[in-house]
């Protein structure tokens, strides 16, 4: 017999229990875009409920959360998010939050926030991110502080050329990141970031035969648990394909998924994870970046493996038991769908691949309801891809959009 779930503030310090198992009832979230709607849409599985903050008007994930119209970056909209909304829980669908204001909301409030402020305060500056993981001994790429023309100079030549210019926040989709081609470049690159004064670094150039991404989930406990290693396929820096599992040998899908545990394992809070990395000739990995909640390439999972990455993040930031990660078919390719022409031109675009999609077995179309913001470049769906075996799902894949299967040979 199931016994009513209740609102219950945390603060309270009582959660309805349903044999046993801890039940929080309302879950807040900070952003409402295509992240919190799939959030939303499986939190209604579970049987708990969703209120997002989101600035926009016709936030994605209004059609299953309560969206509360305000900006995840302005503090007074999270003090009022977090005071008049009696959350549970708090977590986020995007990490360029203000840190400062949410944590001092939640500690006013007594609410619990997962993952932590602290985690989320690390991650979303890419430079404190890469200092804090090198400082635990992850694996990566060589990486400075860049604040002047000279540092610009004297990383070329100890860098050598290409090297990236990445700036410390606000940055997705590549949108933050320049290939400094020669000395020749280095005014334009930095201007192109916002100048000096805008928080920049310099990455070493990562000479990678594959982009791989693991999805990692961890408990309240501290322990984690990761999903199948994938292959991720870029155009124009913006995810195109994953592929999973990665056609790698199994001592690198190994060596990589250690990587990536490792990397979460010494963060703090509860929630998923996303984990970049760079596959090199030699078989090194090296981590790119981590992102602190779901992520493109965990979009795979809501098909095709038993839990999703949105049901286990729900899981985790509630203190509920992590469902299992494994695959249920042989292979599992994520497709995006990637806006090709501004407003109805584009819909259409998209709408006829979805059509295709929609014939195909062994195929599931998710469509953000985007239709009004369509621009060229913008995500608005993903189609995801299940096959027997890897040839299969790749065949599949070529009737729908042979580009994404030429970067995977
Ligand atoms: P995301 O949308 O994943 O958050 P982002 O804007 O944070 O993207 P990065 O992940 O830093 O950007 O870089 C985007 C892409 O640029 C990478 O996936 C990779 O293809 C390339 N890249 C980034 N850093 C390097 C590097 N040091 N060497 C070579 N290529 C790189
Ligand atoms: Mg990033
Ligand atoms: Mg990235």
């Amino acid at each position: 017999t199931d016994a009513p779930i209740a609102s219950v503030h945390l603060a309270n310090a009582t959660r309805v229990s349903v044999n046993g198992l801890p039940r929080t009832a309302v879950i807040g979230v900070l952003g409402g875009g295509q992240l919190g709607r799939m959030m939303a849409l499986a939190a209604g599985n579970l049987g708990v409920r969703i209120k997002c903050l989101d600035p926009t008007d016709d936030a994605p994930a209004a059609v299953a959360a309560t969206h509360v119209k305000g900006h995840f970056r302005d503090a007074s909209a999270i003090k009022q998010f977090v005071s008049n909304q009696q959350v549970d829980v708090l977590t986020m669908e995007i990490e360029h939050v203000d840190v400062d204001a949410l944590e001092a909301a939640a500690e006013e409030a007594g609410l619990d926030v997962e993952p932590t402020p602290q985690t989320i305060r690390v991650i979303q500056d890419k430079f404190a991110q890469k200092q804090y993981f090198k400082n635990h001994g992850v694996a990566l790429g060589e990486f400075r502080e860049i604040k002047c023309r000279g540092c610009m100079e004297a990383t070329g030549k100890s860098y050598n050329y290409p090297f990236m210019l990445k700036s410390k926040r606000l940055a997705y989709d590549g949108k933050g990141n320049y290939v400094v081609k020669s000395e020749n470049d280095i005014d334009a690159a930095v201007e192109a970031l916002g100048g000096y004064g805008q928080g920049l670094y310099a990455e070493q150039w990562a000479p990678y035969v594959k982009e791989l991404a693991v999805m990692v989930v961890r408990s309240r406990d501290g322990s984690v648990v990761s999903y199948p290693l994938v292959e991720t396929v870029h155009k124009d820096n913006i995810c195109h394909v994953t592929e999973a599992p990665a056609d790698v040998p199994e001592r690198v899908a190994a060596a990589a998924k250690k990587v990536a545990e490792k990397a979460i394992a010494c963060l703090d809070g509860a929630g998923i994870f996303g984990v970049e990395m760079f596959l090199l000739g030699n078989d090194e990995i090296l981590l790119n970046e981590v992102a602190p909640r779901p992520h493109n390439s965990g979009h795979y999972t809501m098909d095709g493996c038993v839990t999703s990455q949105f049901e286990n993040h729900l899981r985790a930031v509630m203190g509920w038991p992590l469902g299992d990660t494994s695959l249920t078919s042989g292979s599992a390719i994520m497709l995006n769908l990637l806006g090709e022409a501004e407003g109805e031109e584009g819909v259409r675009i998209a709408h006829d691949l979805m059509a295709k999609a929609y014939a195909t077995p062994g195929v599931k179309v998710h469509w953000y309801g985007k239709e009004d913001g369509m621009k060229k470049g913008r995500k608005v769906g993903h189609i995801n891809i299940l096959g027997k075996s890897r040839e299969e799902a790749r065949a599949k894949l070529e009737l729908l959009d042979p580009s994404g299967l030429g970067s995977l040979r």
